[in-house]
């Protein structure tokens, strides 16, 4: 087991200089542009694609990483550039961690290549769990998955919402209750191929933030998919689903073991913003001079400063630490992944507010980006669970008490 290290080894200070370069030169010119569009970057995930950034062997090398740093160093310098764009090129990453905790060796062969594409033949892809009435809480999900023996294939009917490339991926990981009756543990995720009928986008949304990328409503009629498209397979479904009956114990959820993965990297997207926010308002208050003097010689806009950059440098303390766990299989004892992106998230929200201050009236308007990235950050205390969701998480590992 590597050791947990705050020195980043040579290859990940070059891959940090690599990412952040791309971040400058390509992300943040165009930032404002797909904000103010609201549609899918494709030419930025074209260019992601072309420097092999938007590729399966980089995605794969980068959380191959044994110290799990390397894909938070890549998210946090990417969402720097822009969070919305950041998501349109790597919101096919949960998907794919969708097929790795719950695929075989053969079907993550199969489909993970599928979920990127080729420079020139783009594919996204897409993970749905939320519904209209099962958000936070996901043991209650009303898509149904029923398996056609005759056929050898899973009927999917339900509507997914809130979906991150929903409709617009050419592959989508649905998770689904195959017995509602044990909540979670009767849950099962499918892959749903390009090409496959019966499932289409519905509603995209309009949003506050992360507008470069894409959300929408993902709706399944009968749609069928071959039983090998069960993640898994049946045979360890059905084991599965009958130690639940016995009242056995079993181990995660379906849709949780991807997000409890999957949270540390939220956080260093979090923060990703965050610190442009605190850069950008630091070298505004060292220009912008009133009463005679720059605004920063005043301790109640340096002490903000002072505060933001503690806020942020613990918030990646808490990452990095998160994401070495995850990927030294170290058991979140004390729900430290939740704690990583509760705090990422919430102090990539007060730095931001805190930027826009220290712009005044220039922080209000769209003329600096900060207004964006606070809009931006607010996604980051609700998605992938909610900031009441991550300290409930907490709770119940700290106390060992079932709070409700
Ligand atoms: C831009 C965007 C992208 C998304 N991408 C995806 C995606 O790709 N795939 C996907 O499956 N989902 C996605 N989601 C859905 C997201 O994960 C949910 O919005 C989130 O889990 C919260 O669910 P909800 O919106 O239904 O809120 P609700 O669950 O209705 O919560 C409403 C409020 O009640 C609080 N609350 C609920 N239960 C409790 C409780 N027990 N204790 C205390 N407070 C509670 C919540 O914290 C929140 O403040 C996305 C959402 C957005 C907005």
């Amino acid at each position: 087991m590597p050791e947990f290290s705050l020195e980043l080894n040579e290859d990940q200070r070059t891959l940090r200089g690599w990412v952040h370069e791309f971040a400058e030169q390509v992300v943040r010119p165009v930032a404002h542009e797909w904000d103010e569009r609201e549609e899918t970057p494709w030419p930025v995930i074209e260019e992601a694609a072309k420097v092999g950034m938007y590729d399966l062997e980089f995605v794969a090398t980068t959380f191959a990483d044994p110290t799990g740093l390397s894909m938070a160093i890549t998210f946090e310098e990417m969402s720097w550039g822009d969070a919305g764009i950041c998501l349109a090129i790597f919101g096919s990453t949960l998907a794919v961690a969708g097929i790795m905790n719950a695929g075989t060796p053969e079907q993550q062969m199969e489909w993970i290549p599928q979920c990127f594409g080729t420079p020139g033949d783009l594919k996204l892809a897409a993970f749905g769990v939320s519904e209209p009435d099962a958000g936070s809480d996901v043991s209650s999900l009303k898509t149904r998955a029923v398996y056609d023996e005759a056929a050898d294939e899973w009927v999917l009917n339900g509507t997914k919402t809130w979906i991150t490339n929903g409709g617009l991926a050419n592959l989508h990981v649905i998770v689904a209750s195959v017995d509602p009756t044990l909540g979670s543990r009767g849950q099962a995720s499918f892959v749903v191929p390009e090409g496959t009928k019966g499932i289409s986008q519905g509603r995209k949304f309009q949003k506050m933030g992360i507008r470069a990328s894409h959300t929408a409503e993902v709706l399944l009629e009968e749609c069928r998919v071959p039983g090998r498209n069960l993640l898994g397979g049946k045979e360890k479904l059905d084991a599965r689903l009958a130690r639940a009956r016995e009242g056995r114990s079993s181990s995660t959820q379906t849709a949780m073991a991807t997000f409890e993965a999957s949270r540390p990297l939220i956080g260093a997207q979090a923060i990703g913003i965050a610190r442009a926010a605190y850069e950008y308002a630091l070298a505004y208050a060292k220009e912008r001079v009133q009463f005679g003097r720059a605004i920063i010689q005043n301790q109640a806009i340096a002490f903000k400063l002072a505060d933001m950059r503690t806020q942020i440098d613990a918030a990646r303390l808490l990452v990095w630490r998160a994401a070495w766990m995850a990927a030294t299989r170290t058991p979140f004892s004390a729900g430290e992944g939740s704690m990583s992106k509760l705090h990422a998230g919430e102090t990539a929200v007060r730095v931001t507010d805190e930027a826009i201050q220290i712009l005044g009236g220039a922080g209000y308007v769209r003329d600096h980006p900060v207004e964006q990235w606070h809009r931006d950050a607010k996604i980051y205390t609700i998605f992938e669970g909610t900031s009441e969701i991550q300290r409930l998480i907490i709770a119940r590992a700290v106390s060992g008490v079932h709070i409700a």
